[in-house]
């Protein structure tokens, strides 16, 4: 979901704002396809949708992790996406080829056909620069990996990254992801351009560190086109529009929102202690509340995921928890309206994974963040916003496998509501919200460098004009 809504959006911007006909295209083994349909429905006439046909990958050795059999699965699914596109062609030319950043085994593909190659970076410059400098560090004059640095990484106007906040997979060539990053990351020096979902504001050393980078000719210029924040649609489902209905009830400025994403897994002792922590906080909260793990795994697509959908996440809270905490707390199961309860007045804190999507609704709305990173690269996410950008606060995590103990939980979500720093995180969140709608407004430098991308492929089909 991370990656497939925000690239519906850019496909809804390339086509509402620039006039191109769009395709986006999934994978039938990556799809959900009743998720996928929620999200790609509300899409304008001149966005369709294809879906590339299953491929093998029951050679691989069992157990194989989510990270390998994605990467697998993209690199055979080339030649269907090279068909789709040859099959395309009748349709009028391609303007060009947006792959997803763990997608660029098509790069090759589009410099085969002829047609521009871009990648699109649902995430931050940061993690752009991450990847650069990995394939730098295995390529360079002394090839090494990130485990060799010095603890701290310091990467050209990047906040400081400890090698425990770089994303999973990034950390040692052990990993069986890591030699998939590698390539993935060698290919960006093919690309034409980079499409990223962030803004200057957010990360504007960074940003200016590409701008000086691709004005040398060192790296593809990279276009800061977000934030993208999915306009919220108006068919929510029944429990949906309760959760909406609940935050309607509550004074303003007074509810913690707490969510890990689509894919955030606690386990059954850390969901225990967020509870008791919500609880004994005294503020209100909105919980989604999705099935814990059983096998320590904080993602719900590694060993334990699975369809786990006739289960109730709620008959894992505490016992009595619902009943105590019913004039100060909904709890919902799976999922809730994130954008609409992120804009909600009543809601005046996010307790979030980090997820960059989730980053970024947060910021849109002005809302400040309690960070729980989870996985992938959540925790280098929650170092940008609390060092960088200082719009969250982080709770304190005393132990080596990142549990939060409940009355950690309380005292970050007072702090947050009541105390000093969650006054300047607040106000920082107001300050990005106003940049962020700058941005956004048709003027604003993210509506002008997609518009400079799509002057570009106009250009190169011979209608600049
Ligand atoms: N989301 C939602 N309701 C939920 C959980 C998630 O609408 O209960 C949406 C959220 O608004 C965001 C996306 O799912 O657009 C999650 O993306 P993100 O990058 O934050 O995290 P991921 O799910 O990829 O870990």
């Amino acid at each position: 979901m991370g990656h497939l809504i925000p690239l519906a959006e850019l496909a809804r911007r390339l086509a509402v704002d620039h006039g191109f006909a769009a395709t986006i295209v999934t994978l039938t083994n990556l799809s959900d396809t009743a998720a996928d349909a929620a999200v790609l429905s509300s899409m304008p006439a001149s966005v369709s949708t294809a879906v590339l046909p299953a491929v093998a990958l029951d050679d691989l050795p069992p157990g194989v992790g989510f990270g390998t059999l994605m990467f697998e699965l993209l690199r055979r699914s080339l030649p269907h996406l090279r068909a789709l596109m040859c099959s395309a062609v009748g349709l009028g030319p391609t303007a060009a080829l947006v792959c997803d950043f763990f997608g660029t085994a098509a790069l090759p593909l589009a410099a085969d056909l002829g047609v521009p190659g871009y990648v699109f970076f649902p995430n931050s410059f940061t993690l752009v620069s991450v990847m650069r400098r990995l394939a730098e560090l295995h390529d360079g004059a002394a090839p090494g990996e990130y485990r060799d640095l010095p603890d701290t990484l310091r990467l050209p106007g990047c906040v400081p990254l400890r090698h425990a906040e770089l994303p999973d997979g990034f950390r040692e060539r052990t990993d069986p992801v890591y030699a998939y990053l590698v390539e993935e990351a060698r290919r960006y020096g093919r690309a034409d351009g980079f499409l990223v979902n962030s803004f200057e504001e957010l990360e504007s050393a960074v940003a200016e560190a590409f701008d000086r980078d691709a004005a040398d000719g060192a790296f593809p210029p990279v276009y800061p086109v977000g934030p993208f924040v999915r306009s919220s649609s108006s068919n929510e489902e029944a429990d949906e529009l309760d959760c909406l209905g609940w935050l309607d009830r509550q004074p303003a400025g007074s509810v913690v929102y707490v969510s890990f994403g689509s894919g955030g897994a606690l386990t059954v002792e850390q969901t225990f202690e967020l509870a008791t922590g919500l609880e004994t906080s005294g503020h209100r909260f909105l919980w989604v509340v999705r099935m814990p793990s059983h096998d320590g795994n904080n993602n719900a697509l590694g060993a334990d995921g699975g369809d786990r959908s006739q289960d109730d996440p709620l008959a894992w809270l505490p016992e009595g928890f619902l009943e105590r905490t019913k004039s100060m707390g909904l709890a919902v199961a799976g999922w809730a309206p994130q954008v609409r309860v992120l804009a909600h007045p009543a809601t005046a804190g996010f307790m979030s994974h980090c997820g960059w999507n989730s980053t970024l609704e947060s910021l849109a709305s002005g809302v400040p963040m309690i960070t729980w990173p989870l996985y992938a690269e959540q925790k280098m996410n929650a170092a940008i916003l609390t060092e960088l950008t200082g719009v969250a606060l982080r709770p304190a995590v005393r132990r080596e496998d990142g549990f939060v103990a409940g009355e950690e939980v309380a005292a970050a979500v007072r702090e947050l509501m009541e105390g000093e720093k969650g006054r300047a995180v607040r106000q920082q969140a107001r300050r990005l919200q106003e940049a962020a709608a700058r941005v956004r407004s048709p003027e604003g430098p993210s509506r002008l460098a997609l518009e400079k991308v799509a002057g570009k492929w106009k250009a190169g089909l011979g209608n600049g004009d």
